[in-house]
């Protein structure tokens, strides 16, 4: 069984980026019941009782995928944000990956824009690292996530299913996307590039 992770900065935190009313449908509504339909799976199938999250997302299909992948998805997607003025910097390892990658940090946040905006219709823009420290931007569809089949580990991502910012945004993705990126929480960011796996967030939800 797993349960919803506490918001590091609490429903009101992260405002005026995303105000209380945007935060309670995503995080209370949304990322709940995907919880809540997963642990339905779980209960009723064996197979699945005992195994981390991300042994679930990386081993199941259909529905239990859908809900297992959108659970860990949005934890992950909660903690790579911070408060206005927390998000602190990338490390100089990861700054000097992201110069390497992409030219600058300028270069690399309009292609995490561009690369949400051309997402289309429900998904996730996602920065990820390989195990050689090669820097990538990933974008899926619904529930998917870029390390199964021995893909990428991701250090950041960007929600941008409409749910995710239609209240505060309306259709504005690209704006949305700009703000977003002016609340990156960098140490977050910097220690999933510094260990290069996939974050284990089975223990924040358990
Ligand atoms: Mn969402």
């Amino acid at each position: 069984m797993f349960k919803l992770p506490e918001l590091p900065y609490g429903k009101t935190g992260l405002t005026p980026f995303l105000k209380e009313e945007q935060m309670s449908f995503h995080y209370e509504k949304h990322h709940k019941a995907y919880i809540d339909n997963l642990n339905k799976a779980i209960e009723t199938d064996a197979q699945l009782k005992g195994k981390s999250l991300e042994a679930i997302v990386q081993s199941s299909s259909g529905g239990i995928f859908n809900n297992a992948a959108q659970a860990w998805n949005h934890t992950f997607y909660w903690l790579g944000m911070a408060p206005t003025g927390k998000g602190g910097a990338a490390s100089a390892e990861l700054a000097e990956a992201i110069k390497r990658d992409f030219g600058s940090i300028d270069e690399l946040k309009a292609k995490f824009v561009d690369g949400g905006v051309k997402t289309f219709g429900s998904g996730w823009i996602w920065l990820c690292t390989d195990s050689a420290g090669k820097l990538t931007l990933v974008s899926t569809s619904n529930a998917a996530v870029p390390f199964t089949n021995n893909g990428p580990a991701p250090i950041l991502v960007a929600d941008v299913w409409e749910h995710a910012y239609y209240v505060d945004y309306r259709n504005a993705r690209a704006k949305y996307l700009e703000e977003f990126w002016a609340h990156v929480n960098w140490g977050f960011v910097s220690e999933n590039y510094a260990s290069k796996k996939v974050r284990d967030l089975t223990k924040v939800m358990s």
